[in-house]
């Protein structure tokens, strides 16, 4: 299995600036079931804490500039996700 990678604008690469989360399954298919869900939620937060940050920081491998991806797929609400947080 290999990790996509996303760029900013100016090549440096989101490795070294941001957390990431990898949620297994085609989203587009198929929505995240609820344990899944609440696992994701539950590692976010635990983060979101430690590091301080909240949920308009959190981002979509889809959402980010230049990612050409609709990672994680259009079943999973990321509206319902940060609300959620
Ligand atoms: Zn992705």
């Amino acid at each position: 299995m290999s990790a996509k990678h996303v760029s900013l604008n100016d090549n440096r690469s989101y490795d070294n600036y941001y957390l990431a989360f990898l949620a297994i399954g085609d989203f587009n298919t198929m929505s995240p079931n609820p344990e899944m869900w609440n696992a994701c939620l539950r590692t976010t937060r635990t983060f979101m804490n430690f590091f301080d940050f909240d949920a308009d920081h959190v981002i979509a491998h889809g959402e980010a500039p230049g990612a050409e991806t609709s990672c994680p797929g259009r079943l999973w609400d990321l509206d319902k996700f940060r609300k959620d947080l």
